[in-house]
């Protein structure tokens, strides 16, 4: 087995060893994507580049711990649901304000195994509650102004409190030095969690923070799992 430096990769599966490569970056430029269902111990895999035709080779690699898509378009992922043995998946769009909408988060629900996920698609059944499903799952990265309010404190809700950071905590820092445009203090700025929840400072906008906390801690308590249990008494 062998990992092949990224700066060697091939443009072309043409050619490769299929038995030797354990992990492949796909660029747009590559070619013969059809000889990927033929890497037979593959458990890395990049790609830029998602047409229907590439998704169905992926769905074959049965043993891939890694994958990251990049997709322009995409329009389901249920080939990524075959995918048993992922540990770690990143769906994410690579343009800047592009947002891509898929059907459904559903297909994820059948990894098991799953121990962190990255994504900022947009599924159309505003389902989010698979991002979680896995039991191993520890790492939700998503970001948090594409997805109502409501929606991403039920998926927090979902989690492990300890898991609950970033867009899951409800306020995610703006690693930014630009002044505040109110009051002109640096690094003060926060990210609101939710759809139109925008920003707020912390040095001025005090009670519009606290006001999305309190909401946020409530919207969490109502749908935390242990509440929606009837004859289930938390200790
Ligand atoms: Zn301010």
């Amino acid at each position: 087995m062998r990992w092949l430096p990224i700066p060697e990769l091939s443009t072309t599966l043409d050619g490769l060893n299929p038995a030797s490569v354990q992990a492949l970056r796909i660029s747009r430029s590559t070619k013969r994507l059809d000889l990927l269902a033929t890497f037979p111990n593959l458990i890395s895999l990049d790609i830029e580049n998602t047409s229907i035709e590439l998704l169905d080779a992926v769905s074959k690699l049965v043993h891939l711990r890694h994958l990251t898509l990049e997709p322009f378009r995409l329009h389901t992922i249920q080939a990524v649901g075959h995918l048993s043995q992922l540990r770690t998946l990143i769906l994410s769009s690579s343009g800047w304000g592009r947002t891509i909408r898929i059907a459904s988060f559903a297909p994820l629900r059948n990894l098991t195994r799953l121990e962190s996920i990255q994504t900022n698609l947009v599924p159309e059944d505003g389902d989010l509650l698979p991002l979680s499903a896995s039991p191993a799952m520890q790492n939700v990265l998503i970001a948090p102004g594409l997805y109502p309010l409501n929606y991403l404190a039920m998926l927090a809700a979902s989690i492990r409190p300890e898991y609950r950071t970033g867009t899951l905590s409800g306020v995610v820092p703006l690693y930014s030095m630009a002044d505040c445009p109110k009051c002109r203090a640096k690094g003060t700025r926060v990210i609101l969690s939710g759809y139109r929840c925008g920003s707020a400072c912390t040095a001025c906008q005090q009670d519009k923070l606290d006001r999305h906390k309190k909401r946020w801690a409530e919207l969490i308590d109502e749908y935390s799992p242990l509440r929606r249990r009837p004859g289930v008494v938390a200790h």
